[in-house]
């Protein structure tokens, strides 16, 4: 099976504006109908035509009649976890399942999780969605989805402030799905979230990070999680690719806009990659850029033998890259309890 999905060109959540404009310049419609409808489905969230009220009867009827539809992914099981963290299981039409996840923020404002693939092909060793193996690419509009049927779930009066490409897969790998999705949603007309609200997340695709900074100014985050290559090629078989001088280089280039920072997020395993040396190695690496680093203890799930960096090693770790005039965030964990925090995304074989 091709990883690449057929895109359903009747479904409206995957037309943009151009296809919308295209489409209806076919028909004869006026060319402000098709801004319209993409606000209907994007920025309104419509769940069907006859909702779409400021249309005419006979143009509903019409793209009824001719087979469009908003097909929206649908919601399945709702984990509430005790720090309020949600994950929403997203069924898909042909079955697959991904997760997203909603993460508080205080002040009823809430971090978004997307995914934009069905599992991941990287392979790296400390990830659960590494596990899987890669089903498929998502759609621009099941990617998108995402946010819109969140909506339902989250508590009165909250919003989704920030969004952030750290659910189930690879973003980069994904790239035309994933710059679909970007597009809509930095789009005024569409969701409308500003670029400085979005970060995409990458293991390290050197030639698609250099396409990203020229495509949408998002923020990146890069998981670098070692400070040395011999370390990276055990536990992230894409460095062997492009190893982490080159990665480095890449990171330099990146057309950073003013006074933004890159995040860099290291995952802390203990006894692997969590040694004082690993630290002052890691601030070398980053020496002169303009990074914050997020430090992720290991989330735990059987099979890989990897242990949670012990406390005080974490304490130390942070204390060396902040001695180095560094900004550094230990990642709070949320979610654990229900298989949301980072690197635990994706369906658990259900006991018999
Ligand atoms: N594929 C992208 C985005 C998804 S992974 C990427 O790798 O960046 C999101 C983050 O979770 C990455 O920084 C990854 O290193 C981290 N991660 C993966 N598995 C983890 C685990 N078990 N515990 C903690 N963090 C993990
Ligand atoms: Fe894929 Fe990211 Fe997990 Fe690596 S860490 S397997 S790239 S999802």
């Amino acid at each position: 099976m091709s990883v690449r999905p057929e895109i359903p060109r009747k479904n409206l959540t995957e037309l943009g504006l151009a296809d919308l404009q295209a489409l209806f310049a076919e028909w004869g419609e006026p060319k402000f109908r098709a801004k319209q409808v993409y606000q209907w489905v994007f920025q309104k969230g419509a769940r069907s035509i006859d909702g779409m009220t400021n249309l005419p009867k006979a143009l509903r009827q019409r793209l009824s009649d001719e087979g469009y539809s908003v097909g929206r992914v649908r919601v399945g099981r709702v984990a509430e976890s005790i720090d309020s963290t949600r994950k929403l299981a997203i069924k898909l039409d042909d079955g697959a399942a991904v997760e997203t996840v909603l993460i508080p923020m205080g002040d009823g404002k809430f971090s978004q999780c997307l995914s934009s693939q069905v599992g991941c092909a990287l392979d790296c060793q400390f990830c659960y969605t590494g596990t899987l193996g890669l089903s498929r690419h998502l759609t621009p509009g099941e990617i998108v989805d995402q946010v819109l049927v969140a909506r339902d779930h989250l508590p009165e009066g909250a919003r989704v402030t920030h969004l952030v490409y750290m659910g189930m897969g690879e973003p980069l790998h994904n790239f035309d799905g994933v710059i679909g999705s970007l597009e809509r949603i930095c789009d005024p007309e569409g969701l409308g979230y500003s670029h400085r609200k979005v970060t995409v997340s990458t293991s390290g695709l050197v030639p698609q990070i250099e396409k990203l900074g020229q495509t949408v100014p998002v923020n990146l985050a890069l998981s670098l999680n070692a400070s040395n290559d011999e370390v990276r090629d055990r536990i992230m078989p894409v460095n062997k690719r492009w190893p982490i001088a080159t990665l480095m280089k890449a990171l330099r280039a990146y057309p950073l806009p003013p006074r933004r920072k890159m995040t860099v997020e290291y995952v802390l395993l203990g006894g692997v990659n969590d040694s004082d040396a690993d630290a002052r190695r890691l601030a070398e690496l980053v020496r002169g850029m303009p990074v914050r680093i997020n430090l992720i203890p290991w989330n735990p799930f059987q099979g890989p033998g990897f242990d949670r960096p012990a406390d005080d090693r974490v304490q130390s770790f942070h204390q060396i890259l902040d001695r180095q005039g560094l900004t550094v965030t230990v990642r709070v964990t949320k979610g654990l309890d229900i298989d949301a925090a980072c690197g635990q995304l994706g369906e658990r074989p259900t006991a018999a």
